[in-house]
């Protein structure tokens, strides 16, 4: 079987997209990954540090766990999800040692996020986590610009925010830190807006995203590595399919099944009816949004 580094790399040559769903509820894995199975996908399986500390996947060890129960090897890996090194409430977090963890615990592929450090702190502190991935053999993802949403408190106005590029990944900044740190993968943020995780925020509809197209282009060129999109709930299809085009090999997809998710609980009382309510949201997402249905063959070769 190939490597998730492998899989990203076929899945961009293809001009297809991996998703990456991301699990702050553990009862989530099980559907996910039947839906991907049923619909002959190719997805990662993610969890990131705030869906531990602010949701319930438990940690690394219990996400990990539950992975294994349910583990497709031909169909999903398991994809460790922003591990920040100052996170969205500023605080400083011993992000090396929960990388460590996660690789020796068989994650499949790692992400490390130093966006809210200046270039410089970015790239030392993923040169490290590259290292330390490479050297068991697994990708590393990083990040740079800046993709809101995660902090405390309402987003500016999107269209604001969108026209004045805010935050948006710098091309030359974007080439340095490909080329000194290694990263196999780079977050880019063109537009894209994380799900609010805090208070009541969380609950809310996110805001349908736009992509600045040209920018990723631009970024793809410097970079001549596959980028990803995170923030992947609620972006406008068109662009979505055509970020895929232009250079999007992983999409991150969250809100769109927890909300699923925590509103069926919600309404039934039943973590069985939460459950199949994830399996057809993803399986649409799959089928009918990203377009992927039946393209396992493709990515795995
Ligand atoms: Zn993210």
């Amino acid at each position: 079987m190939p490597n998730t580094t492998d899989i990203i790399q076929n899945a961009s040559r293809a001009g297809l997209v991996i998703p990456a769903f991301n699990v702050p509820y553990l009862p989530m894995i099980e559907p996910v990954i039947r839906a991907v199975v049923d619909c002959d996908c190719f997805a990662l399986i993610a969890t990131a540090r705030l869906e531990w500390i602010k949701f319930e996947s438990q940690g690394l060890r219990a996400v990990m766990e539950g992975f294994a129960k349910w583990e497709k090897p031909d169909h999903v890996r398991l994809h460790l999800d922003h591990v920040p090194v100052v996170d969205e409430d500023g605080l400083q977090v011993d992000y090396l040692r929960i990388i460590r963890e996660a690789i020796e615990l068989g994650y499949q592929s790692v992400m490390v996020d130093g966006s809210r450090l200046d270039l410089e702190g970015n790239i030392a502190a993923t040169r490290q986590v590259v290292e330390l991935a490479h050297s068991a053999r697994i990708s590393c993802e990083a990040e740079l610009g800046a993709v809101l949403g995660h902090e405390a408190g309402p987003l500016p106005p999107y269209e604001e925010l969108f026209n004045s590029g805010l935050g948006f990944t710098d091309v030359d900044e974007a080439k340095r830190m490909v080329a000194e740190t290694g990263c196999d993968w780079l977050s880019v943020a063109i537009g894209n807006v994380h799900g609010a995780v805090s208070g009541a925020l969380r609950d809310e509809k996110k805001v349908e995203a736009k992509l600045n197209l040209a920018h990723l282009q631009q970024l793809r060129d410097a970079t001549g590595v596959p980028l990803v999109l995170h923030g992947g709930s609620g972006v406008r299809r068109e662009y979505l399919l055509d970020a895929v085009k232009k250079g999007i090999a992983k999409v991150n997809v969250g809100t769109e099944i927890r909300q699923a998710y925590e509103r069926a609980l919600q309404a039934s009382g039943s973590v069985g009816a939460a459950q199949q309510e994830v399996y057809e949201r993803t399986c649409w997402l799959l089928r009918d949004y990203f377009g992927l249905a039946g393209t396992r063959s493709q990515i795995t070769g």
